[in-house]
């Protein structure tokens, strides 16, 4: 499947996959307010979903770093001070998905490339794990607990690396 990444509308699953890695769970109840809506007043956003104004900002500032939202700032003509009218940017979701499930992809092929090149050592307490090198160096006994060492099988973290990479191959291609 060929995915058009500009101006498709984002499912609720993959802007809550963006939002919670990128920003955190908190900025999702934002985000779901600003949806369908144009020019909200951050004093709006912050009376209708019981935030304080700072925190309201504080969030509102940290989705627009990664473009999830964007602003207008406009005088306000009676109280003589500037107020913030917020939009959701939902174009930009399924880019940053995109960008996120690539840098996943590289992370992914990373360590397997680490686990299926390596051998891996572990006591019978699995205190930590370590290659082959380190093992060496410590002469197979954990610096833990003391019990020798065992070579570990990794060959089901293999697999699930597997996995995981012809999965964000397939969602990234
Ligand atoms: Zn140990």
């Amino acid at each position: 499947m060929v995915q058009k990444l500009k101006l498709t509308k984002p499912t609720r699953k993959m802007t809550e996959e963006v939002v919670v890695e990128l920003v955190g769970e908190h900025a999702m109840p934002i985000v779901e307010f600003l949806k369908g809506k144009t020019k909200i007043s951050e004093f709006i956003i912050a009376e209708e979903l019981e935030l304080e104004i700072n925190e309201t900002r504080n969030i509102l500032y940290k989705l627009l770093e990664h473009n999830i939202v964007m602003f207008l700032r406009k005088k306000d003509r009676i109280k003589g001070w500037y107020i913030c009218y917020w939009d959701f940017n939902e174009h930009m979701v399924p880019q940053l998905h995109h960008k996120m499930n690539v840098g996943k992809l590289e992370k992914m092929s990373e360590r397997l490339v680490t686990e299926e090149g390596g051998t891996f050592f572990m006591c019978r307490n699995a205190c930590h794990r370590v290659n082959f090198d380190r093992a060496m160096e410590i002469e197979f006994k954990c610096g833990e607990c003391g019990n020798l060492m065992h070579q570990q099988d990794n060959s089901r973290t293999v697999e699930f690396l597997k996995d995981k990479v012809k999965e964000l191959k397939k969602l990234t291609s």
